[in-house]
């Protein structure tokens, strides 16, 4: 093990796990692994951990010897006027949680180190990129794509576990991963959602009490339209439907659409009959939550 990075504002070293934000100890200590004949397996976050990041640790520690987990608020996938300043910060509770869940390393670059003076790289994206996030958010894969090609140059990590909570950029990152020739599996980890069926999420702390509560019309738009879509209800019909669901409850519905649930296509007018799966993105207040859900 390496010892806890002693230079790193202070922050780190204090943490009941090891801690580093430095690339140079990151390295080392995945050379030793390696040498050791261990696999590494790694989970990338923003931080503000909960049990469903914490679910991804699980399923890393259970393919791979060692688990790192990155927590670094990407200032690229953020445009100006988001949530990146507000975004939960909250790094000695997420480690307490990290070092339950059986992780062996937290990695925590800061900006200036993943993006120097200089930085000068974009990736473009194609294919499950387009359209759903990207009409609302044309910045948000750009970046994603950036922070985790860096984050697993940097780890060179056996296999990395994503969230289907987050699902088209799960698709994206497979995309990537698989044009690129990394030589990185990547396992998704299940939607771990509240009893309401509401998933969680960073930015559920965003939500006030009574957005709280109907927040869970979400999960119940996006089950009513997967079984309409199941039971053989056309498309088009059952989207309907689901939009005048969600547009009754929230402040506004970025999109809720049904899609190829393999490369995101956008599905043949009529009943689905292929594997599909319904996406969507709506807002309470100055809260944006997003969710999907596999069809049948
Ligand atoms: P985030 O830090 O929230 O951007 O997400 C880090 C990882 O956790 C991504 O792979 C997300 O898809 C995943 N994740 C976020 N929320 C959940 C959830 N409710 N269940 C499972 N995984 C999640």
């Amino acid at each position: 093990m390496i010892p806890h990075y002693p230079a790193f504002m202070g922050a780190l070293s204090s943490l009941p796990l090891p801690a580093t934000a430095d690339l140079t100890d990151l390295r080392r200590q995945v050379r030793d692994w390696r040498q050791a004949g261990e696999t590494i397996g790694c989970v990338p976050t923003m931080g503000a951990l909960h049990e469903g990041h914490l679910s991804l640790v699980k399923t890393a520690k259970e393919n791979a010897d060692r688990v790192i987990a990155s927590i670094f608020v990407n200032p690229t996938q953020f445009a100006p006027g988001e949530d990146f300043d507000a975004y939960p910060r909250t790094l000695d509770t997420d480690a307490a949680k990290l070092a339950t869940a059986g992780c062996d390393l937290l990695y925590a670059p800061v900006a200036s180190d993943m993006y120097p003076d200089g930085f000068s790289t974009q990736l473009t994206l194609e294919g499950p990129a387009l359209g759903l996030e990207t009409d609302f958010r044309p910045h948000f894969f750009g970046g994603v794509a950036i922070v985790v090609a860096k984050l697993f140059n940097r780890i060179q990590p056996d296999l990395a576990v994503f969230g289907e909570k987050d699902y088209q950029q799960l698709r994206v990152i497979q995309s990537m991963v698989r044009d690129l020739d990394l030589p990185i599996e990547i396992i998704p980890g299940p939607t771990l959602r509240e009893r309401d069926g509401l998933a969680l999420s960073s930015r559920n702390a965003y939500l006030s009490t009574s957005e709280r509560g109907q927040a869970a019309q979400l999960f119940l738009a996006l089950s009513g339209f997967a079984d309409d879509l199941a039971k053989g209800v056309d498309w088009e019909t059952a989207q309907g439907k689901a939009l005048a669901k969600a547009a009754n409850t929230f402040d506004r519905v970025d999109y809720i659409e049904a899609r190829c649930a393999s490369t995101l296509a956008p599905l043949p007018a009529g009943p689905v009959k292929q594997p599909a799966r319904v996406l969507a993105a709506v807002w309470l207040g100055k809260t944006r939550l997003i969710d999907n859900l596999p069809v049948g």
